[in-house]
């Protein structure tokens, strides 16, 4: 099968393609040199803007908080669903949509991986039923690791050899990608009702501080050569005061890194730049987690922005979601995954006319313009966290225009307002810029190879949007900007034309990409670890591991460690 993309304007910014004027050719799934025009399918893409797929670094799409928040949200659906077409499956939506809308929604917006940034070992079957189930799109999982007891015992130990072996067994088994710590040290302490409030409290029983688990398992990422950092969801989150401690994170792992390259990623910053000692006070600290981010090579960052709309929050931060279900009084859900980790989820509504809610829009934006460089900060919403996905064109829309930022400036909280850091900026990104922050730095930072560009040798994850740069001023025209995003012209998934101005034509499955961790001495599966299973774990051994066979399409990539 061959596809030709002619006379697109391609925004390919890993291969420094910038606006310019070219074809496209695409054989068995591929990018290729060039195809012959008389058998190929063509698409005209004269006008249009030309990216590579979307990819998503962080957002809540499957696993058992995902499901979980879809049980605890039946009035979130009724007014957003999907009908059964003769291509898709009907479904529902809006903030914790169901599997198959999800993957519909996110290839209508020319997306083609995404990432599930937070997975308890002891539920990645759940994860990985829901994630095969989540069709268009090729996806990945992180493992929640930063409060498993053999890190914590392995590190209290300073035994980082060790301890990598047993992160490489976790990520192979569960079919991981990433090492995803949330609250270091603070989800234990949540599992006696505590929590740690900087990177140097201590964890209650284990004698080990978040500082030591961060530094450890950045170590550890190292030494089993992982494609992408350790990505961090800081201490503190969501409480006023803790910018201190986002920018405490990134110091500590500082000179961990090397030749420039990262070492840490901050995920959803928006939530841990708070200035202000409580929530009457809370401002931005956006300026200050910038100017860090912008003197320092070791961090990248996803933003977390918040949309003003009805949404349902959840993380593996349990004791975070404690405290906003104290702040809401709304109804929650709580669990605590034995020795791995916690979680909880809070249905919200960011108002506009809510003071800390319109900061905490206003900080997001801040940050995506206050730190220079594109490669080093990413879209997202956290979803659901900040909003649903499905709002990411309005986001675009925000940083390409100031326009768009004041029309929504005018409409907040006023003392909000009065102290937004927007109105001084009048930074407004380019379509080069969009394309690195939605596509090409998130791939980047993932390590992702074939994904992110449209080089020779590119998987063929192609978006195709109906807008000129070269006759549109997104400036002016940013509720066009908005419209070309939500509906791409066309998707094409793998070399296939999945989707076509906001109309599925094909479903296709997507593959699990997940890392075969090779390390020289693999831990062995003793009797002695056998045994911990059965007095630490209510699951077995025998039934824990998540066999390639368990995976839709398994994409697995081989690493090879240096321990
Ligand atoms: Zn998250």
């Amino acid at each position: 099968m061959e596809l030709l993309i002619k006379n697109g304007i391609i925004y390919d910014p890993i291969n420094g393609v910038n606006g310019e004027k070219m074809d496209i050719a695409i054989r068995d799934g591929k990018i290729v040199e060039n195809v012959k025009e008389s058998k190929a399918l063509k698409i005209d893409a004269s006008g249009m803007t030309v990216m590579p797929g979307g990819v998503d670094i962080h957002c809540h799409i499957a696993g058992s908080e995902v499901n979980t928040g879809r049980l605890l949200r039946p009035e979130d659906h009724f007014r957003d669903f999907e009908r059964k077409t003769p291509n898709t499956r009907s479904g529902v939506g809006h903030s914790v949509p169901s599997t198959f809308t999800t993957g519909y929604r996110y290839a209508k917006m020319g997306y083609t991986t995404i990432m599930n940034p937070s997975m308890p070992p002891l539920e990645a079957k759940h994860t990985h039923e829901e994630l095969n189930d989540t069709p268009m799109v090729d996806k990945a999982t992180y493992p929640l690791l930063g409060d498993w007891w053999f890190v914590l015992e392995y590190l209290k130990d300073g035994k980082i050899e060790e301890c990598a072996r047993y992160v490489a067994w976790m990520i192979t088994t569960t079919k991981g990608y990433a090492i995803k710590i949330v609250n270091p040290g603070g989800l234990e302490a949540w599992g006696s009702g505590r929590n740690v409030s900087s990177i140097d409290d201590q964890v209650p029983y284990f004698g080990i501080t978040p500082r030591e688990i961060l530094r450890g398992l950045c170590k550890v990422n190292k030494l089993l050569n992982l494609p992408h950092t350790i990505h961090v969801h800081t201490n503190n989150l969501g409480k006023p005061g803790n910018y201190l401690t986002a920018l405490d994170t990134m110091k500590c792992v500082e000179d961990l890194a090397s030749e420039g390259k990262p070492a840490i990623h901050i995920t959803h910053c928006q939530f841990c730049a708070f200035k202000g000692s409580d929530w009457r006070t809370v401002k931005s600290g956006a300026e200050e987690i910038a100017k860090y981010v912008n003197n320092h090579p070791h961090v990248t960052l996803d933003i977390g922005q918040v949309i003003f709309t009805d949404t349902t929050t959840m993380t593996a931060d349990g004791p975070f979601q404690y405290s906003l279900y104290g702040l809401t009084g709304n109804k929650w859900v709580n669990h605590d995954v034995e020795t791995e980790t916690s979680s909880g989820i809070v249905p919200f509504r960011y108002r506009r006319k809510s003071y800390v809610h319109a900061i905490q829009w206003s900080t997001g934006l801040e940050l995506a313009l206050l730190v220079k460089d594109p490669w080093k900060i990413f879209m997202t919403t956290d979803h659901p966290n900040g909003g649903p996905f499905i709002y990411y064109p309005r986001i675009i829309a925000w940083f390409m225009s100031k326009k768009a930022r004041e029309a929504t400036l005018k409409k907040i909280n006023p003392r909000a307002e009065s102290r937004s850091l927007l109105p001084s900026t009048d930074r407004e990104l380019s379509f080069y810029e969009i394309a690195i922050m939605t596509r090409a730095g998130q791939a980047k930072a993932l390590g992702l190879e074939g994904k992110g560009h449209l080089g020779v040798g590119a998987d063929a994850d192609v978006a195709i949007y109906a807008i000129n740069p070269e006759t549109i001023d997104p400036s002016k025209k940013y509720k066009t900007v908005r419209k070309a995003f939500e509906n791409a012209a066309y998707t094409i998934k793998g070399g296939k034309i999945v989707a076509k101005k906001g109309e599925i034509l094909k479903h296709v499955e997507g593959a699990t990409m997940w890392l075969d961790v090779q390390v020289s001495e693999p831990i062995r599966i003793t009797e002695e670890m056998k045994r911990r299973f059965r007095e630490y774990w209510t699951v077995e051994y025998e039934n824990y591991p998540v066999t390639e066979n368990y995976l839709g399409v398994s994409h697995p990539i081989t690493i090879k460690a240096d321990v």
